[in-house]
Protein backbone atom coordinates (compact mmCIF):
# COMPACT_ATOMS: atom_id res chain seq x y z
CA UNK A 1 0.00 0.00 0.00
CA UNK A 2 1.64 3.75 -0.66
CA UNK A 3 2.31 5.64 2.02
CA UNK A 4 -0.40 8.28 0.87
CA UNK A 5 -2.91 5.78 0.86
CA UNK A 6 -1.77 4.53 4.36
CA UNK A 7 -2.34 7.89 5.61
CA UNK A 8 -5.56 8.81 4.32
CA UNK A 9 -6.40 5.12 5.64
CA UNK A 10 -5.62 6.24 9.15
CA UNK A 11 -8.06 9.48 9.63
CA UNK A 12 -10.58 9.19 6.52
CA UNK A 13 -14.16 8.92 8.20
CA UNK A 14 -16.04 8.63 4.92
CA UNK A 15 -15.99 5.43 2.59
CA UNK A 16 -13.15 4.82 0.32
CA UNK A 17 -14.37 2.28 -2.55
CA UNK A 18 -11.54 0.61 -4.60
CA UNK A 19 -11.60 -1.42 -7.34
CA UNK A 20 -13.06 -5.35 -6.59
CA UNK A 21 -15.26 -3.38 -3.97
CA UNK A 22 -18.78 -4.06 -4.10
CA UNK A 23 -19.38 -0.81 -4.81
CA UNK A 24 -17.02 0.29 -7.14
CA UNK A 25 -19.36 -0.64 -10.43
CA UNK A 26 -22.01 1.68 -9.36
CA UNK A 27 -19.34 4.39 -7.70
CA UNK A 28 -16.60 4.21 -10.28
CA UNK A 29 -19.24 5.78 -12.89
CA UNK A 30 -21.39 9.13 -13.19
CA UNK A 31 -24.84 9.11 -14.70
CA UNK A 32 -23.70 9.66 -18.19
CA UNK A 33 -19.89 8.19 -18.13
CA UNK A 34 -18.11 5.33 -17.60
CA UNK A 35 -14.84 5.64 -15.25
CA UNK A 36 -12.10 3.49 -13.76
CA UNK A 37 -10.19 5.62 -11.10
CA UNK A 38 -7.86 3.97 -8.52
CA UNK A 39 -10.64 4.46 -5.76
CA UNK A 40 -13.13 6.64 -4.88
CA UNK A 41 -13.80 8.50 -1.96
CA UNK A 42 -17.05 9.72 -0.44
CA UNK A 43 -15.97 12.17 2.33
CA UNK A 44 -18.37 12.23 5.50
CA UNK A 45 -16.98 15.78 6.71
CA UNK A 46 -15.25 18.91 5.74
CA UNK A 47 -11.64 17.58 7.50
CA UNK A 48 -12.51 13.96 4.99
CA UNK A 49 -12.56 16.72 1.84
CA UNK A 50 -9.10 17.80 2.89
CA UNK A 51 -7.86 14.25 3.03
CA UNK A 52 -9.16 13.36 -0.12
CA UNK A 53 -7.73 16.24 -1.46
CA UNK A 54 -4.24 15.67 0.37
CA UNK A 55 -4.08 12.41 -0.67
CA UNK A 56 -4.64 13.40 -4.77
CA UNK A 57 -1.89 15.65 -3.93
CA UNK A 58 0.65 13.01 -2.49
CA UNK A 59 -0.47 10.23 -4.71
CA UNK A 60 0.33 12.63 -7.84
CA UNK A 61 -2.91 11.55 -8.99
CA UNK A 62 -5.47 12.85 -11.35
CA UNK A 63 -8.50 14.71 -9.40
CA UNK A 64 -12.62 14.51 -9.91
CA UNK A 65 -14.83 16.09 -8.04
CA UNK A 66 -18.64 14.76 -7.95
CA UNK A 67 -21.56 16.55 -6.94
CA UNK A 68 -24.47 15.00 -8.41
CA UNK A 69 -22.79 13.32 -11.47
CA UNK A 70 -25.08 14.61 -14.15
CA UNK A 71 -21.57 16.71 -16.40
CA UNK A 72 -22.52 15.85 -20.11
CA UNK A 73 -18.47 14.95 -20.45
CA UNK A 74 -18.25 13.26 -17.64
CA UNK A 75 -15.94 14.89 -14.84
CA UNK A 76 -17.57 14.04 -12.16
CA UNK A 77 -15.16 10.43 -12.94
CA UNK A 78 -11.68 9.62 -14.56
CA UNK A 79 -9.53 7.00 -15.05
CA UNK A 80 -6.89 6.17 -13.37
CA UNK A 81 -6.90 9.13 -10.99
CA UNK A 82 -9.12 9.87 -7.59
CA UNK A 83 -12.63 10.65 -7.50
CA UNK A 84 -14.25 12.88 -4.81
CA UNK A 85 -17.51 12.04 -4.49
CA UNK A 86 -19.78 15.15 -2.11
CA UNK A 87 -22.85 12.83 -2.12
CA UNK A 88 -23.02 12.44 1.82
CA UNK A 89 -22.70 16.15 2.35
CA UNK A 90 -26.29 16.75 1.38
CA UNK A 91 -28.25 18.39 4.00
CA UNK A 92 -30.23 21.00 4.08
CA UNK A 93 -30.68 23.39 6.59
CA UNK A 94 -32.66 26.96 6.85
CA UNK A 95 -30.25 28.93 8.83
CA UNK A 96 -31.76 32.29 8.68
CA UNK A 97 -35.85 32.11 8.57
CA UNK A 98 -36.09 36.31 8.33
CA UNK A 99 -33.73 36.58 5.45
CA UNK A 100 -34.42 33.08 3.95
CA UNK A 101 -31.09 32.45 4.05
CA UNK A 102 -30.36 28.46 3.52
CA UNK A 103 -26.87 26.08 4.03
CA UNK A 104 -26.50 22.90 1.75
CA UNK A 105 -24.38 20.17 1.76
CA UNK A 106 -22.30 20.71 -1.51
CA UNK A 107 -23.03 17.06 -2.80
CA UNK A 108 -27.38 17.66 -2.76
CA UNK A 109 -28.94 17.25 -5.32
CA UNK A 110 -32.17 19.75 -6.18
CA UNK A 111 -34.99 17.27 -5.40
CA UNK A 112 -33.38 16.80 -1.76
CA UNK A 113 -33.45 21.08 -1.88
CA UNK A 114 -36.69 21.16 -2.96
CA UNK A 115 -38.52 18.86 -0.67
CA UNK A 116 -37.06 20.32 2.83
CA UNK A 117 -37.34 23.81 1.23
CA UNK A 118 -41.13 23.19 0.94
CA UNK A 119 -42.51 22.88 4.25
CA UNK A 120 -40.81 26.09 4.77
CA UNK A 121 -42.83 27.87 1.72
CA UNK A 122 -39.42 28.72 -0.10
CA UNK A 123 -37.65 27.56 -2.82
CA UNK A 124 -34.45 28.43 -4.81
CA UNK A 125 -34.34 28.73 -9.23
CA UNK A 126 -32.55 25.61 -10.25
CA UNK A 127 -33.15 23.23 -13.11
CA UNK A 128 -35.72 21.10 -13.90
CA UNK A 129 -34.25 17.79 -12.61
CA UNK A 130 -34.56 16.30 -9.28
CA UNK A 131 -31.21 14.49 -9.42
CA UNK A 132 -28.90 17.13 -10.85
CA UNK A 133 -26.49 18.40 -8.41
CA UNK A 134 -26.80 21.94 -7.03
CA UNK A 135 -22.48 22.21 -7.33
CA UNK A 136 -22.22 21.62 -11.12
CA UNK A 137 -25.65 23.39 -11.96
CA UNK A 138 -24.78 26.18 -9.31
CA UNK A 139 -20.89 26.85 -10.66
CA UNK A 140 -21.43 27.33 -13.72
CA UNK A 141 -25.06 28.78 -14.21
CA UNK A 142 -28.31 27.45 -13.07
CA UNK A 143 -31.26 28.09 -15.14
CA UNK A 144 -34.07 26.64 -13.65
CA UNK A 145 -38.37 27.49 -13.56
CA UNK A 146 -37.92 30.80 -12.24
CA UNK A 147 -34.81 32.26 -14.27
CA UNK A 148 -36.73 35.53 -15.51
CA UNK A 149 -37.82 36.38 -11.79
CA UNK A 150 -34.76 35.31 -9.93
CA UNK A 151 -32.13 35.49 -12.03
CA UNK A 152 -29.87 32.30 -11.97
CA UNK A 153 -28.91 29.79 -9.20
CA UNK A 154 -25.83 31.46 -8.92
CA UNK A 155 -27.52 34.67 -8.78
CA UNK A 156 -29.07 33.44 -5.44
CA UNK A 157 -25.72 32.82 -4.20
CA UNK A 158 -24.59 34.78 -1.35
CA UNK A 159 -21.24 32.50 0.13
CA UNK A 160 -19.69 29.63 0.22
CA UNK A 161 -17.48 26.94 2.66
CA UNK A 162 -14.40 26.32 -0.20
CA UNK A 163 -11.83 23.64 0.97
CA UNK A 164 -8.73 24.96 -1.96
CA UNK A 165 -5.74 23.08 -3.70
CA UNK A 166 -3.46 23.77 -0.58
CA UNK A 167 -6.41 22.46 1.85
CA UNK A 168 -7.38 25.89 3.08
CA UNK A 169 -11.31 26.00 4.21
CA UNK A 170 -12.15 29.70 3.05
CA UNK A 171 -15.28 31.05 3.37
CA UNK A 172 -16.00 32.79 0.31
CA UNK A 173 -18.49 36.03 0.14
CA UNK A 174 -18.83 39.52 -1.15
CA UNK A 175 -17.66 40.56 1.86
CA UNK A 176 -14.55 38.19 2.61
CA UNK A 177 -13.47 37.82 -0.66
CA UNK A 178 -14.67 39.39 -3.83
CA UNK A 179 -12.73 38.09 -5.99
CA UNK A 180 -12.61 34.40 -5.84
CA UNK A 181 -16.28 35.13 -4.59
CA UNK A 182 -16.97 36.26 -8.51
CA UNK A 183 -14.80 33.20 -9.94
CA UNK A 184 -16.92 30.59 -8.27
CA UNK A 185 -19.93 31.57 -9.59
CA UNK A 186 -19.38 30.76 -13.25
CA UNK A 187 -16.03 29.34 -13.10
CA UNK A 188 -16.98 26.18 -12.13
CA UNK A 189 -14.75 23.56 -10.12
CA UNK A 190 -11.80 25.19 -10.97
CA UNK A 191 -10.99 26.79 -7.53
CA UNK A 192 -11.40 24.03 -4.98
CA UNK A 193 -13.77 21.82 -3.59
CA UNK A 194 -17.28 23.54 -2.42
CA UNK A 195 -18.66 21.88 1.00
CA UNK A 196 -21.68 24.04 1.66
CA UNK A 197 -23.42 26.62 -0.55
CA UNK A 198 -25.36 29.20 1.22
CA UNK A 199 -28.29 30.59 -0.48
CA UNK A 200 -30.87 33.52 -0.22
CA UNK A 201 -34.04 31.23 -0.77
CA UNK A 202 -37.35 32.87 -2.42
CA UNK A 203 -40.82 32.41 -0.68
CA UNK A 204 -42.53 30.19 -3.10
CA UNK A 205 -46.44 29.49 -3.26
CA UNK A 206 -47.80 26.55 -5.47
CA UNK A 207 -47.18 27.20 -9.25
CA UNK A 208 -48.85 26.89 -12.26
CA UNK A 209 -46.47 24.24 -14.16
CA UNK A 210 -46.86 22.39 -17.53
CA UNK A 211 -46.78 21.46 -21.36
CA UNK A 212 -48.95 22.98 -24.07
CA UNK A 213 -48.87 21.20 -27.15
CA UNK A 214 -49.38 22.39 -31.20
CA UNK A 215 -48.98 20.28 -34.44
CA UNK A 216 -45.54 20.05 -35.40
CA UNK A 217 -47.03 21.62 -38.68
CA UNK A 218 -47.01 24.59 -36.79
CA UNK A 219 -42.99 24.70 -35.44
CA UNK A 220 -42.03 28.17 -37.77
CA UNK A 221 -45.30 30.43 -36.17
CA UNK A 222 -45.16 28.93 -32.85
CA UNK A 223 -41.50 29.31 -32.50
CA UNK A 224 -41.35 33.25 -33.41
CA UNK A 225 -44.63 33.80 -31.59
CA UNK A 226 -43.00 32.45 -28.22
CA UNK A 227 -40.42 34.14 -28.63
CA UNK A 228 -41.87 37.70 -29.49
CA UNK A 229 -43.99 37.10 -26.34
CA UNK A 230 -41.65 36.10 -23.95
CA UNK A 231 -39.73 39.27 -24.36
CA UNK A 232 -42.44 41.51 -22.57
CA UNK A 233 -44.45 38.48 -20.58
CA UNK A 234 -44.24 39.07 -16.39
CA UNK A 235 -41.30 37.46 -15.24
CA UNK A 236 -43.43 35.20 -13.29
CA UNK A 237 -43.63 33.27 -16.09
CA UNK A 238 -41.09 31.15 -17.34
CA UNK A 239 -40.70 28.51 -20.46
CA UNK A 240 -38.93 26.04 -22.22
CA UNK A 241 -40.09 25.26 -26.17
CA UNK A 242 -38.76 21.91 -27.62
CA UNK A 243 -39.43 19.63 -30.46
CA UNK A 244 -38.24 17.11 -32.67
CA UNK A 245 -38.41 14.30 -29.27
CA UNK A 246 -37.42 10.88 -31.62
CA UNK A 247 -39.18 9.44 -28.73
CA UNK A 248 -42.22 10.92 -29.84
CA UNK A 249 -42.11 10.89 -33.44
CA UNK A 250 -39.13 12.77 -34.75
CA UNK A 251 -39.89 15.77 -36.75
CA UNK A 252 -43.23 14.64 -36.49
CA UNK A 253 -43.63 15.17 -32.91
CA UNK A 254 -45.89 18.14 -31.46
CA UNK A 255 -44.25 20.95 -30.38
CA UNK A 256 -44.04 21.70 -26.60
CA UNK A 257 -44.12 24.28 -24.55
CA UNK A 258 -43.55 23.82 -21.01
CA UNK A 259 -44.29 26.57 -18.68
CA UNK A 260 -43.91 27.84 -15.42
CA UNK A 261 -45.93 30.37 -13.76
CA UNK A 262 -44.74 31.33 -10.21
CA UNK A 263 -47.81 32.42 -8.38
CA UNK A 264 -50.96 30.41 -7.16
CA UNK A 265 -53.43 33.33 -8.75
CA UNK A 266 -55.33 31.86 -11.30
CA UNK A 267 -56.63 34.81 -13.22
CA UNK A 268 -53.19 36.09 -13.09
CA UNK A 269 -51.61 32.88 -14.61
CA UNK A 270 -54.20 32.98 -17.25
CA UNK A 271 -53.47 36.44 -18.25
CA UNK A 272 -49.88 34.99 -18.90
CA UNK A 273 -49.83 31.70 -20.01
CA UNK A 274 -53.28 32.45 -22.43
CA UNK A 275 -50.89 34.16 -25.25
CA UNK A 276 -48.91 30.75 -25.45
CA UNK A 277 -51.91 29.17 -25.92
CA UNK A 278 -53.04 31.84 -28.62
CA UNK A 279 -49.85 30.61 -30.96
CA UNK A 280 -51.65 28.12 -32.61
CA UNK A 281 -53.64 24.96 -32.50
CA UNK A 282 -53.67 23.30 -29.03
CA UNK A 283 -53.67 19.51 -29.23
CA UNK A 284 -53.03 19.09 -25.40
CA UNK A 285 -52.88 21.54 -22.19
CA UNK A 286 -51.59 20.14 -19.13
CA UNK A 287 -50.97 22.84 -17.00
CA UNK A 288 -52.03 22.69 -13.33
CA UNK A 289 -51.24 24.35 -10.31
CA UNK A 290 -48.77 22.33 -8.26
CA UNK A 291 -46.35 22.49 -5.58
CA UNK A 292 -42.79 24.04 -6.47
CA UNK A 293 -41.50 20.44 -5.81
CA UNK A 294 -43.44 18.15 -7.78
CA UNK A 295 -42.17 20.23 -10.51
CA UNK A 296 -38.95 18.97 -10.68
CA UNK A 297 -38.84 15.71 -12.68
CA UNK A 298 -37.02 12.65 -12.13
CA UNK A 299 -33.77 11.97 -13.86
CA UNK A 300 -33.50 9.57 -16.52
CA UNK A 301 -30.13 7.50 -16.68
CA UNK A 302 -29.75 6.02 -20.08
CA UNK A 303 -29.02 2.18 -20.41
CA UNK A 304 -25.76 1.17 -20.91
CA UNK A 305 -24.20 2.05 -24.78
CA UNK A 306 -26.35 5.19 -24.96
CA UNK A 307 -24.94 8.12 -25.85
CA UNK A 308 -25.96 11.65 -25.52
CA UNK A 309 -24.22 14.69 -27.28
CA UNK A 310 -25.53 17.98 -25.95
CA UNK A 311 -24.30 21.58 -27.55
CA UNK A 312 -25.52 24.80 -26.46
CA UNK A 313 -25.73 28.42 -27.38
CA UNK A 314 -26.82 31.81 -26.81
CA UNK A 315 -28.93 34.20 -28.92
CA UNK A 316 -28.91 37.93 -28.74
CA UNK A 317 -32.26 39.79 -29.64
CA UNK A 318 -31.51 40.88 -33.42
CA UNK A 319 -30.55 37.55 -34.41
CA UNK A 320 -33.73 35.40 -33.08
CA UNK A 321 -35.91 35.57 -35.56
CA UNK A 322 -33.08 33.85 -37.89
CA UNK A 323 -32.20 31.51 -35.40
CA UNK A 324 -35.87 30.06 -34.81
CA UNK A 325 -35.91 30.10 -38.65
CA UNK A 326 -32.72 27.79 -38.70
CA UNK A 327 -33.89 25.83 -35.91
CA UNK A 328 -37.44 25.26 -37.90
CA UNK A 329 -36.12 24.35 -40.30
CA UNK A 330 -33.32 21.47 -38.92
CA UNK A 331 -36.81 20.04 -36.54
CA UNK A 332 -38.62 19.39 -39.96
CA UNK A 333 -35.59 17.80 -41.58
CA UNK A 334 -34.83 14.09 -41.80
CA UNK A 335 -32.87 13.43 -38.33
CA UNK A 336 -33.39 16.20 -36.77
CA UNK A 337 -31.43 16.74 -33.01
CA UNK A 338 -33.99 17.28 -30.03
CA UNK A 339 -34.24 21.08 -29.90
CA UNK A 340 -35.10 22.49 -26.53
CA UNK A 341 -34.86 26.41 -26.09
CA UNK A 342 -34.99 28.17 -23.32
CA UNK A 343 -36.33 31.99 -22.40
CA UNK A 344 -33.52 33.57 -20.05
CA UNK A 345 -33.17 37.62 -19.95
CA UNK A 346 -35.61 39.30 -17.23
CA UNK A 347 -33.72 38.97 -13.75
CA UNK A 348 -30.48 37.77 -15.85
CA UNK A 349 -30.16 40.34 -17.89
CA UNK A 350 -30.47 42.78 -14.62
CA UNK A 351 -27.32 41.69 -12.92
CA UNK A 352 -24.07 44.11 -14.11
CA UNK A 353 -22.46 41.73 -16.73
CA UNK A 354 -18.91 42.41 -14.59
CA UNK A 355 -20.79 41.35 -11.22
CA UNK A 356 -20.02 37.66 -12.04
CA UNK A 357 -17.87 35.37 -14.15
CA UNK A 358 -21.36 34.17 -16.11
CA UNK A 359 -20.25 35.90 -19.34
CA UNK A 360 -23.50 35.61 -20.96
CA UNK A 361 -26.28 38.05 -19.36
CA UNK A 362 -27.84 39.55 -22.69
CA UNK A 363 -28.67 37.13 -24.40
CA UNK A 364 -32.67 36.33 -24.66
CA UNK A 365 -33.07 32.81 -25.45
CA UNK A 366 -30.23 29.49 -24.69
CA UNK A 367 -30.86 26.66 -27.03
CA UNK A 368 -29.62 23.05 -26.74
CA UNK A 369 -29.47 20.51 -29.40
CA UNK A 370 -29.03 16.99 -28.29
CA UNK A 371 -28.47 13.53 -30.28
CA UNK A 372 -29.57 10.60 -27.98
CA UNK A 373 -28.68 7.00 -29.51
CA UNK A 374 -25.95 4.11 -29.90
CA UNK A 375 -22.70 5.35 -31.28
CA UNK A 376 -23.60 4.55 -34.74
CA UNK A 377 -26.69 6.53 -34.43
CA UNK A 378 -24.57 9.31 -33.09
CA UNK A 379 -21.96 8.60 -35.89
CA UNK A 380 -24.97 8.91 -38.42
CA UNK A 381 -26.16 12.09 -36.98
CA UNK A 382 -22.98 13.81 -37.00
CA UNK A 383 -22.71 14.97 -40.22
CA UNK A 384 -26.32 17.27 -40.26
CA UNK A 385 -25.76 18.14 -37.19
CA UNK A 386 -22.34 19.84 -38.01
CA UNK A 387 -23.66 21.92 -41.33
CA UNK A 388 -26.60 22.68 -38.53
CA UNK A 389 -24.25 24.03 -36.33
CA UNK A 390 -21.72 26.00 -39.31
CA UNK A 391 -25.24 27.64 -40.83
CA UNK A 392 -26.05 28.93 -37.29
CA UNK A 393 -22.98 30.03 -36.05
CA UNK A 394 -22.79 33.69 -37.35
CA UNK A 395 -25.89 33.83 -35.79
CA UNK A 396 -25.17 32.82 -32.34
CA UNK A 397 -22.90 33.64 -29.63
CA UNK A 398 -21.07 31.60 -26.69
CA UNK A 399 -21.76 28.42 -25.03
CA UNK A 400 -23.80 27.72 -21.79
CA UNK A 401 -21.21 25.32 -20.19
CA UNK A 402 -23.57 23.16 -18.21
CA UNK A 403 -24.95 21.97 -21.73
CA UNK A 404 -22.10 20.63 -23.46
CA UNK A 405 -20.94 16.97 -24.09
CA UNK A 406 -17.46 18.41 -25.12
CA UNK A 407 -14.70 20.24 -23.31
CA UNK A 408 -12.33 21.37 -26.26
CA UNK A 409 -10.36 25.09 -26.42
CA UNK A 410 -13.24 25.87 -28.33
CA UNK A 411 -15.90 25.28 -25.67
CA UNK A 412 -14.13 26.47 -23.57
CA UNK A 413 -13.65 29.97 -25.26
CA UNK A 414 -17.32 29.54 -26.45
CA UNK A 415 -18.65 29.77 -22.21
CA UNK A 416 -15.37 32.18 -21.32
CA UNK A 417 -14.99 35.12 -23.72
CA UNK A 418 -11.20 36.58 -23.60
CA UNK A 419 -11.78 38.66 -20.55
CA UNK A 420 -13.84 36.46 -18.23
CA UNK A 421 -11.17 33.83 -19.30
CA UNK A 422 -8.07 35.72 -18.57
CA UNK A 423 -9.63 37.22 -15.00
CA UNK A 424 -10.56 33.86 -14.09
CA UNK A 425 -6.80 33.21 -15.11
CA UNK A 426 -5.26 35.60 -12.48
CA UNK A 427 -7.53 33.86 -9.85
CA UNK A 428 -6.86 30.51 -10.66
CA UNK A 429 -3.52 31.74 -10.75
CA UNK A 430 -3.49 32.17 -7.25
CA UNK A 431 -5.59 29.47 -6.00
CA UNK A 432 -4.79 26.38 -7.83
CA UNK A 433 -1.67 27.75 -9.87
CA UNK A 434 -0.72 23.69 -9.79
CA UNK A 435 -4.15 22.88 -11.91
CA UNK A 436 -5.48 20.47 -9.48
CA UNK A 437 -8.54 21.23 -10.05
CA UNK A 438 -8.82 20.27 -13.86
CA UNK A 439 -11.60 18.11 -14.54
CA UNK A 440 -14.05 20.64 -15.33
CA UNK A 441 -14.11 23.35 -18.43
CA UNK A 442 -10.67 24.46 -17.52
CA UNK A 443 -9.43 27.73 -17.15
CA UNK A 444 -5.50 27.13 -16.91
CA UNK A 445 -3.51 28.76 -14.43
CA UNK A 446 -0.75 30.21 -17.21
CA UNK A 447 -1.07 33.58 -18.43
CA UNK A 448 -2.41 34.30 -21.72
CA UNK A 449 -1.57 38.07 -22.09
C1 LIG B 1 -31.14 15.43 -17.00
C2 LIG B 1 -30.44 16.75 -16.90
C3 LIG B 1 -31.19 17.90 -16.67
C4 LIG B 1 -30.57 19.14 -16.56
N1 LIG B 1 -31.34 20.27 -16.34
C5 LIG B 1 -30.73 21.47 -16.20
C6 LIG B 1 -31.49 22.65 -15.99
O1 LIG B 1 -32.71 22.63 -15.93
N2 LIG B 1 -30.84 23.83 -15.86
C7 LIG B 1 -29.48 23.92 -15.91
O2 LIG B 1 -28.95 25.01 -15.77
N3 LIG B 1 -28.72 22.82 -16.13
C8 LIG B 1 -29.31 21.60 -16.27
N4 LIG B 1 -28.56 20.50 -16.52
C9 LIG B 1 -27.12 20.62 -16.67
C10 LIG B 1 -26.44 20.51 -15.32
O3 LIG B 1 -26.51 21.76 -14.68
C11 LIG B 1 -24.97 20.10 -15.50
O4 LIG B 1 -24.94 18.82 -16.07
C12 LIG B 1 -24.21 20.15 -14.19
O5 LIG B 1 -22.83 20.07 -14.47
C13 LIG B 1 -24.60 19.01 -13.27
O6 LIG B 1 -24.04 19.20 -12.01
P1 LIG B 1 -23.72 17.93 -11.11
O7 LIG B 1 -23.19 18.41 -9.81
O8 LIG B 1 -24.88 17.01 -11.12
O9 LIG B 1 -22.60 17.22 -11.99
P2 LIG B 1 -21.13 16.69 -11.67
O10 LIG B 1 -20.79 15.89 -12.87
O11 LIG B 1 -21.04 16.05 -10.35
O12 LIG B 1 -20.29 18.02 -11.63
C14 LIG B 1 -20.20 18.90 -12.72
C15 LIG B 1 -18.99 19.81 -12.55
O13 LIG B 1 -19.11 20.57 -11.36
C16 LIG B 1 -18.05 20.29 -10.44
N5 LIG B 1 -18.63 20.23 -9.10
C17 LIG B 1 -19.79 19.64 -8.73
N6 LIG B 1 -20.03 19.84 -7.42
C18 LIG B 1 -18.97 20.57 -6.96
C19 LIG B 1 -18.65 21.10 -5.69
N7 LIG B 1 -19.45 20.95 -4.64
N8 LIG B 1 -17.49 21.81 -5.57
C20 LIG B 1 -16.68 22.01 -6.65
N9 LIG B 1 -16.95 21.52 -7.87
C21 LIG B 1 -18.09 20.82 -8.02
C22 LIG B 1 -17.49 18.94 -10.90
O14 LIG B 1 -16.16 18.78 -10.54
C23 LIG B 1 -17.67 19.03 -12.40
O15 LIG B 1 -16.64 19.77 -12.98
C24 LIG B 1 -29.16 19.24 -16.66
C25 LIG B 1 -28.40 18.09 -16.90
C26 LIG B 1 -29.03 16.84 -17.03
C27 LIG B 1 -28.20 15.62 -17.30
Amino acid sequence: MSSALETLRSGFGGDIIEPGGAEYETASRTVLAGGSPVCVLRPKSVEDVQAGVRYAVDAGLALAVRGGGHSFPGFGTNDGGVVIDLGKLASVEVIDKERHLVRIGGGAVWGQVAAALAPHDLAISSGDTKSVGVGGLTLTGGIGWKVRKYGLALDNLVAVELVTADLEVVRVSEETNPELFWAIRGGGGNFGIVTAFEFAAHPTTDVFFGKITFPATELPTVLQGWADYLRTAPEELTSIVSFANPFAGGREAPVEVQVAFDGDDADLAATAIDPIRGLGTVLDDEVTLKPYADILEEGLVPPPGIQIVARSAFVDKGSVPEVLRILAEAGASERPPIVAIRSVGGAVSRVPDDATAYAHRQAELMFVTTTVGPPPAIEAAQPALEALWRTLAPHVNGAYANFLAAATEDDVAAVYPAGTYQRLAAVKRQYDPANLFAGNHNVRPESTE
